[in-house]
């Protein structure tokens, strides 16, 4: 039976667990109109990643927080899946905040909670480099720390969804051990497809999948190729995790940011480190697929024998299943 794409696309939950925007409080959050009029139901935001102190992941929060309630005509601050639903039914775009790395907590599990009571329902281990709770994806593959592991159980037990993206090989099948709850690559592509220290291996994709989580398409050029974002190219990506482990454990996490103005070269000139020679960081004008992009490769995903539950499942389904599974 020919699936009517566009009806599919419209109505479907579409849910981006991962945006790229440089997390701050000057950033003008206008621009996730970019997003919602892209088909997105839900999407995910940072608020903080580890190049940056706590205090500033505090106060962005602070202020994507007031933004989203003081726009809640548009927006819904999601605490839980009815949120989202409701929402969605409303035609209103709906969010909430993932944290890239413990730094955020100034080495003070009571963080967890702190920041799930303010919006936070995704959180990743180490960004790149290594920290007191894990190993980075570019660093000594040192594995998770006692304090990591605790952390783990307090994610599971506050309601935080598992995110293994940007650490390390060992510290990732460490969290996958330890947690109780479905883990997720939120924005990780398969090494196997293209060699990247940032993208992961089959027995990672295994193990994610084995605990009923998802991986999550990232949508950045040089993740998927040689800053390549052709829709082959991106289907290749979802064809192999889904070939690997089957349609039920893939997602999307685009990483995507549209151009923003904001002065954010100091920041990165002050700890190259975070993103090391070698690895295609310092690519000129790096490409970046997104919301645009996602009715041509449901289109080829349709042709290659993807059914619609395949593709619902791809769009939002999944990674709906794990935050039933883990918020609370
Ligand atoms: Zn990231």
């Amino acid at each position: 039976m020919q699936i009517d794409l566009e009806t599919l696309y419209q109505e479907a939950l579409v849910w981006d667990a991962h945006a790229g925007v440089f997390p701050s409080p000057e950033v003008n959050l206008d621009l996730l109109d970019e997003w919602h009029a892209g088909g997105i139901s839900y999407l995910s935001i940072n608020v903080g990643f580890d190049v940056m102190n706590w205090r500033d992941t505090l106060a962005t929060l602070a202020a994507y927080r007031r933004w989203v309630l003081d726009n809640n005509d548009r927006f819904e601050l999601a605490a839980t899946i009815d949120d989202i639903d409701r929402a969605r039914a409303e035609g209103r775009f709906a969010l909430s905040f993932d944290i890239e790395g413990m730094n955020a907590l100034n080495d003070d599990l009571n963080m967890v909670g702190l920041y799930h009571a303010l919006g936070v329902r995704q959180m990743l281990f180490a960004y790149n480099l290594n920290n007191s709770a894990a190993g980075g994806c570019h660093d000594d593959d040192s594995g998770l720390t006692e304090f990591g592991r605790a952390l783990v159980h307090e994610m599971n037990r506050v309601g935080v969804i598992v995110d293994c993206s940007h650490a390390g090989y060992t510290t990732t099948m460490d969290i996958m051990h330890e947690s109780v709850k479905p883990v997720v690559f939120s924005h990780s592509n398969p090494r196997a497809v293209w060699q990247h220290q940032r993208n992961i291996s089959d027995e990672q994709i295994q193990a994610c999948a084995a605990t009923g989580g998802v991986v999550g398409l990232n949508g950045m050029g040089i993740f998927l190729g040689d800053n390549d974002i052709a829709i082959d190219t991106l289907l290749r990506h979802v064809l192999y995790v889904s070939d690997l482990v089957g349609p039920s454990h893939i997602g999307i996490g685009f990483d995507y940011s549209p151009d923003i103005d904001l002065d954010i070269g100091e920041i990165l000139r002050s700890r190259p480190d975070y993103w090391p020679a070698g690895q295609q960081y310092d690519t000129h004008d790096i490409k970046h697929a997104g919301p645009a992009q996602l009715p041509a490769l449901l289109d080829a995903l349709a042709r290659t024998g993807f059914d619609e539950t395949a593709i619902r499942g791809f769009l939002g389904e999944n990674f709906r299943r794990v935050a039933a599974a883990t918020w609370q």
